[in-house]
């Protein structure tokens, strides 16, 4: 038999949320698929070093360390790594063991060092050899180093992955820093100056802007682009005040610049506040909060499907050929040779200290650029003024469905957004319900401050779809009120009547207007989208209460069988099951037979007996209608004996409520301009085509209106496409007792 591969795997340079995850799939793929995998303990310092830093890694040796926050195995800085002489010490303790191949989590530092030390590999075994360091064989059975790189860090920097592992937390940190700081600023009138991490780049200091509605954002990559900002910057937060704000916020980025290169600190802007606008300011610098508590729902699911594909990439040719950097771009996995993203990350940093700031946005990326106008527009005081003879339409925006978080920052900002483009914005309320009754008021500016985060539905919500006698009404209502486009941010009942709405527009000519679709369910069960509103938090919702369910469990063995919501859609489930380490999740796509319950029972007992002490089952409120929560509890319970007793958990409407997670709010942000712009297109040529929106890899697309039953499952009220599913290998992989293949 062939000696095993060997794999090193590592976590370096700053540490990130989601590190964890990463390191969990790395290892437990690794020894699925027969490798012998090490993992090298507290970075490069770790493999400088050698012996004890370097262990042998099993199954359970990354075991209930999804919700941990930092890295299991350290990390630190090493200045040794950064000489030949401290690289050959590496190498000569990497082939002792027998290591070749190394996945690196890391920022962008730990994955230049391990580039260069790939690059110099066979040169460093030459000179270990020729010192008498190394048997000679060793160049022959050693002859290259394979690395894949993950990006880990919080600063959301490295090209070749829209996210970095840990950023997502980081703003999930920073927000909720932020919301807090919020509430006190508004009682007290208070003036807030918050500076943020990120080094070179701007994307937690503008995200979190957007996210918290804050009144200014300073970045890297964009100085403000008059030389005395300061004056603009205080008289738009005067008008802000006249408008009738009564906090102001200002985020700063920590590596903030002005044109010329000069920082710009915290403490500075708090002088040029306090000085010039008048008002008592305080700094908040947020620090090591941010590198703080249980990694998010996304950076756990991140990290863990990267550190999958990581596995399957060191052992494909493709990783031989040219080292790659895995990454993901909307929810695909990508492979990108390593030494692209290291040099567009470079260029990125330099066009910034050439003061080449058009470079740097556009290196950045076009929804990193949008979202910065999307700020501007929503940070000004007031609306442009109307333009002389401008054509001004009169938009409508309504929720329909169940409450979904982040409802409310999408009518903020097509609010806001419909308004600084010089149109009349209408707030249709409480859904269908309120459009039959005529509950509709025109939308102010100010109507919509402090929306930003607030969750639930200002503007009302309920699953009402219209029946036959209720579209005259609607008609009605459309003509007294002039609505010449229609907004609908809402779930499956909005989507369905926006669709009987255009089949009955040879009945009732008042529904020949624009109307568009903005996917808004904590199920994301709509057609179109990858991703609706509101899914995002309910899945940290559910994450957030598995961990302390997890907690509890004070008896010896206990196994969970927690039901969440989702309807016939498993997302919430499945997605939930993968952030949680669940041993299986129950789908009403898959159903539920008792022959798969067996299996599954088989599995827990081998667990058990292996010295698993907790089990966790993941069951969709709809997977089954005779094979209950109620029903796999009693069965698991008596079947279990006494080798493990079994609780059940309902989670129920804790998913739908909070405050939105900092994904949802940014969604919903890009989504709403979007829909804006559709109408406004649509309105100011009479058109009358509509439309559903929704996130497609990276991009947002349109669908027409007329595809909405062909693209779904109706009967179950899903999309007929459900992406995720492609997932199951990887969570059949690690849901696991053991690897199929020992060691
Ligand atoms: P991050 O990976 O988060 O960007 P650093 O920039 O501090 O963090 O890098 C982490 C470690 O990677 C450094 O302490 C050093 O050991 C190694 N490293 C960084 N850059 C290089 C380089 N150019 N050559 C060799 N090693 C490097």
């Amino acid at each position: 038999m062939d000696a095993p591969i060997k794999l090193g795997v590592i976590t370096s340079g700053g540490d990130s949320q989601g590190m964890n995850a990463a390191l969990r799939a790395v290892v437990r793929t690794a020894l699925d698929r027969g490798l012998e995998v090490y993992a090298i303990y507290e970075g490069y310092l770790g493999m400088v070093e050698g012996g004890k830093y370097i262990r042998k890694f099993a199954w359970d040796s990354v075991g209930g360390i999804l919700q941990q926050g930092g890295t299991v195995i350290g990390t630190a800085r090493s200045q040794e790594f950064r000489t030949r002489q401290g690289r050959l010490r590496a190498a000569k303790n990497l082939v002792e063991v027998g290591i070749d191949k190394l996945v690196i989590i890391g920022g962008d530092g730990s994955l230049s060092g391990a580039d260069v030390f790939r690059q110099e590999w066979a040169g460093l075994l030459q000179e270990l050899a020729t010192q008498g360091e190394i048997d000679p064989a060793i160049l022959d059975s050693h002859p290259e180093l394979s690395i894949v790189g993950l990006p880990g860090s919080i600063d959301n920097d490295i090209a070749g992955s829209d996210m970095t592992i840990g950023a997502d937390t980081a703003l999930h940190r920073i927000t909720e820093a932020i919301d807090a700081i919020n509430s006190t600023a508004v009682s007290h009138r208070r003036t807030f100056v918050v500076e943020v991490m990120g080094r070179n780049c701007g994307y937690l200091a503008l995200m979190s802007a957007i996210a918290t509605g804050a009144d200014w954002v300073l970045i890297p990559e964009n100085p403000p682009d008059v030389d005395n900002w300061e004056e603009s910057m205080v008289k738009y937060l005067k008008a802000g005040r006249e408008a009738g704000r009564r906090d102001t916020f200002v985020v700063v980025a920590e590596g903030a610049k002005d044109r010329n290169g000069k920082p710009i600190t915290s403490e500075y802007v708090r002088h040029v506040l306090q000085d010039r606008f008048g008002e008592e300011t305080r700094v908040t610098t947020l620090g090591h909060v941010q590198r703080g508590g249980a990694p998010s729902a996304f950076d756990r699911n991140l990290g863990t499907q990267l550190g999958f594909a990581a596995v399957e990439t060191v052992l494909s040719s493709e990783s031989k050929d040219k080292p790659q950097l895995i990454g993901m771009r909307g929810n695909r996995i990508t492979h990108t040779p390593l030494s692209e993203c290291l040099e567009k990350t470079q260029k990125i940093s330099e066009a910034i200290i050439t003061h080449d700031y058009t470079q740097a946005m556009h290196l950045r990326g076009e929804s990193f650029s949008t979202s910065f106008s999307t700020f501007r527009t929503m940070l000004r005081a007031l609306p442009h003024p109307v333009g002389p003879g401008q054509e001004r339409l009169r938009l409508a925006i309504m929720n329909s469905g169940a409450p979904s978080p982040g409802m409310n920052t999408a009518v903020r900002v097509a609010t806001r957004f419909g308004l600084d483009m010089g149109h009349v914005m209408l707030g249709i309320k409480n859904g269908f319900e309120g459009f039959i009754r005529g509950e509709i008021e025109e939308m102010h500016w100010m109507s919509v401050h402090g929306w930003a985060s607030r969750g639930g539905a200002e503007l009302g919500t309920n699953r009402k779809v219209p029946n036959e006698s209720d579209y005259y009404k609607i008609a009605r209502n459309i003509e007294e009120h002039q609505i010449q486009g229609l907004l609908i941010i809402g779930g499956w009942a909005g989507y369905l009547s926006a669709f009987q709405m255009l089949n009955e527009r040879s009945h009732f000519p008042a529904f020949n207007i624009p109307m568009i679709c903005l996917p808004a369910a904590i199920d994301n069960n709509l057609p179109g989208s990858e991703l609706s509103i509101g899914a995002d938090t309910a899945l940290n919702n559910i994450v957030n209460a598995v961990d302390k369910i997890k907690e509890s469990a004070v008896a010896q063995h206990r196994v969970f069988i927690v039901e969440v919501m989702g309807r016939q859609c498993g997302y919430l489930a499945f997605m939930g099951g993968l952030a949680t380490g669940a041993e299986q999740v129950y789908l009403n796509e898959d159903g539920i037979s008792l022959q798969k319950l067996q299996i599954d029972l088989q599995k827990l007992i081998t667990g058990v007996n292996q010295g698993k002490r907790l089990g966790l089952m993941i069951r969709n409120e709809l997977a089954h209608p005779v094979y209950t929560t109620d029903f796999m509890r009693a069965l698991f319970e008596v079947e279990g004996g006494d080798l493990f007793d079994v609780r059940q958990a309902i989670l129920g409407h804790q998913q739908q409520g909070g405050t939105p997670s900092p994904f949802d709010r940014i969604l919903a942000t890009r989504l709403a301009t979007k829909c804006i712009d559709f109408l406004i297109d649509k309105g100011l040529i009479h058109s009358t085509e509509s439309a559903f929106v929704g996130l497609h890899g990276k991009d947002l697309v349109f669908h027409p209106l007329e595809d909405f039953l062909r693209l779904s499952d109706e009967a179950h009220q899903r999309p007929k496409d459900q992406w995720w599913l492609s997932l199951w290998p990887i969570l059949n992989t690690l849901a696991q007792p053991g690897p199929k293949v020992e060691s």
